[in-house]
């Protein structure tokens, strides 16, 4: 296994420059796509590239597939695509690879907009589907026929397994690679016209039988699928294959620079010699796009698998795609991350050649800086206890003021109501103190936050011997912000909420899904490594203010970590809090 990157290092290099901008501006430079009248070429691209008056220097496109909702992996590829043609002035067109029937669904369609336009991107008129190019793909397989680089195969599946060969053996050339053109244009208008069943014959592109390259010996190109397709229905029982379909789709959009990651590498070739034969049919305009392999995201603690996410949410393991504790772009909102925090991390990991490992801490700094900066605080007692203050009236009541944002005066203060019986973590008191414990113990003060300095004097306990209420006195001239606050200094400093106007709510603790650094790692059943701890529910005294907090409103609970509002199941007046991250890594060994 390859090294794991804990510090997300090369952080200005990442963000300044890398191999694909290298790329990009040397193509600039030497004006590669300058003579490109965007929209303007004959054929489909007029219809599908948008404005002819466009002026885009380059064009990315990031290109998933609606079989799955989007995941951390897809992030890194958004912002990455996104990001460049925002920095050339360029455009990014998001396009749906539907060429697949079986597996697509208009909810992925749906929840992959959302996953792309919740991270900050727009890709303004370039939205595109593949099965849109359906026509136009045909088309060029039937031109691929007649200019003898295509014939329709009837060989059975194991056959031309066996004739294709293997890394070490080249392949041999089966019985109708060499029939008649007409023959093969025969058979597929018939393939077409759903007179053949399934697996019975393909349309394979004729290359080099022999090549060293196993993707250049005479690739499939169309299949039969008798399938309903989620948008053209059944207007066709043949689809054409993936690594067919994709460059036409970058060709037909005119798309600059098609970027994808490593396991693309081999079918570069076949890239390169399909849009080079369709253009030389006159179909496909030149400049060519050009395809650029990055390496994926590896991320430590997560599995980026669409199968085993499929998995998690149908085997309910959690409780649906936006759980979150789950890796997807939904579960991530859920859980309070930030699209300004996803865009940071894709900056800090930056692009490269080589597969590596990013540790899931790198992502959680990344969300930790970015909340940090935005977050107001709030006051929160996620394990309560009641804390007395023996000589305060009962019945008495004051303000203290806390800032919102200790760096940003601007955001103002709120007020926090002190009475006679708080409550405070359980763990900010103990009978007999461990060493170093500077808060809660008999004869010890502390500070109440915002508030007065208290002299803790015992405790009252249960017949289990459980705490049941922690006494203490306070001292009155220590009230923060008033000219006496300082004569008494004190170690400890522990939050706190007024009994009377506290609100008690449901937070859910979230912790790491798996807790494994690889799930799954070798041929483990990845399920056994699940963090059986990824989801405390705790019911928590919250400061009054939070009472009004709105769905998907983050803050940063003072001492615990960031939060969000849950957007399914907060109810007016009474908002649900996840928690997103904690204040520091609990997982650093
Ligand atoms: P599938 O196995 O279904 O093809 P996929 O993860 O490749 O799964 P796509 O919907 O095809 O999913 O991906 C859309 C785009 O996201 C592709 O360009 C792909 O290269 C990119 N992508 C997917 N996973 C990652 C990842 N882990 N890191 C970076 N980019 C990724
Ligand atoms: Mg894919």
């Amino acid at each position: 296994m390859s090294k794991t990157t804990k510090s997300g290092a090369e952080p200005a290099a990442a963000s300044t420059s890398n191999f694909i901008r290298s790329h990009i501006e040397a193509d600039l430079a030497a004006g590669r796509y300058a003579a490109r009248t965007w929209g303007g070429k004959p054929g489909p691209a007029r219809t599908h590239a948008g404005a002819a008056s466009d002026t885009a220097k380059i064009r990315t496109r990031f290109p998933p597939e609606p079989n799955g909702y989007l995941h951390l992996g897809h992030a890194k590829s958004i912002c990455l695509n996104f990001g460049l043609a925002l920095h050339y002035g360029g455009a990014c067109h998001l396009r749906f690879d539907d060429t697949n029937p079986e597996k697509e669904e208009q909810e992925y369609v749906d929840s992959i907009r959302d996953a792309v336009q919740w991270l900050g991107f727009d890709w303004g008129p370039n939205l595109y589907f593949a099965s849109d190019y359906f026509d136009f793909m045909y088309e060029a397989a039937e031109y691929l026929i007649t200019a003898n680089h295509a014939y329709v195969d009837e060989q059975s599946a194991e056959e031309m397994r066996a004739n294709r060969g293997t890394l070490t053996l080249p392949g041999r050339p089966g019985p109708w690679r060499d029939r008649p053109t007409a023959e093969s244009l025969a058979r597929l208008r018939e393939m077409r016209a759903g007179q053949h069943a399934e697996g019975s014959m393909v349309l394979r592109a004729k290359i080099d039988i022999a090549s060293p390259n196993i993707n250049l010996r005479d690739p499939t190109i169309y299949r039969i699928r008798k399938a309903t397709h989620h948008r053209t229905g059944d207007a066709w029982c043949i689809y054409p294959m993936y690594t067919y379909a994709h460059p036409v789709e970058d060709a037909l959009e005119q798309v600059t620079h098609s970027l994808c990651t490593l396991e693309f590498e081999d079918q570069r070739p076949f890239y390169d010699w399909l849009l080079g034969k369709l253009a030389d049919g006159g179909l496909l305009a030149r400049p060519l796009p050009q395809q650029i392999e990055f390496a994926r995201l590896n991320l430590t603690y997560v599995v980026l698998s669409k199968r085993k996410l499929i998995q998690l949410v149908d085997e309910k393991h959690v409780t649906g795609w936006d759980d979150p504790r789950l890796p997807t772009l939904a579960g991530a909102r859920r859980r309070g991350y930030t699209p300004e925090g996803f865009r940071r991390f894709a900056e800090r990991i930056g692009v490269s050649k080589a597969d590596s490992w990013i540790d899931y801490s790198v992502l959680e700094d990344c969300m930790r800086e970015h909340l940090n900066e935005v977050a107001e605080r709030r006051i929160a007692v996620l394990d309560p206890v009641k804390l007395i203050i023996d000589n305060y009236p009962a019945g008495q009541q004051e303000e203290c003021f806390a800032p919102n944002h200790p760096q940003k005066p601007e955001l103002g203060k709120r007020v926090l109501p002190l009475t006679r019986e708080l409550w405070i973590e359980r763990e900010d008191f103990a009978e007999t103190p461990p060493k170093g414990f500077f808060r809660l113990f008999p004869g010890n003060s502390v500070r109440l936050r915002y508030g007065y300095v208290v002299k803790c004097t015992g405790g009252d306990k249960d017949a289990a011997g459980n705490i049941t209420a922690v006494h203490c006195e306070y001292l009155p001239e220590t009230k923060s912000g008033t000219p006496g606050a300082e004569t008494v200094k004190v170690k400890g400093n522990i939050h706190w909420v007024s009994t009377t106007h506290a609100c008690a709510t449901e937070v859910r603790l979230y912790d790491r899904l798996f807790k494994a650094e690889h799930p799954g790692a070798g041929d483990r059943d990845f399920l056994l490594d699940l963090n059986p701890d990824s989801q405390k529910t705790v019911t928590a005294q919250l400061e009054p203010a939070l009472r009004e907090a709105l769905p998907g409103a983050r803050y940063q609970f003072e001492r615990h970590g960031y939060f969000i509002a849950d957007s399914r199941d907060s109810r007016p007046q009474a908002p649900v809090f996840n928690r997103a991250v904690t204040l520091r890594d609990s997982w650093a060994k």
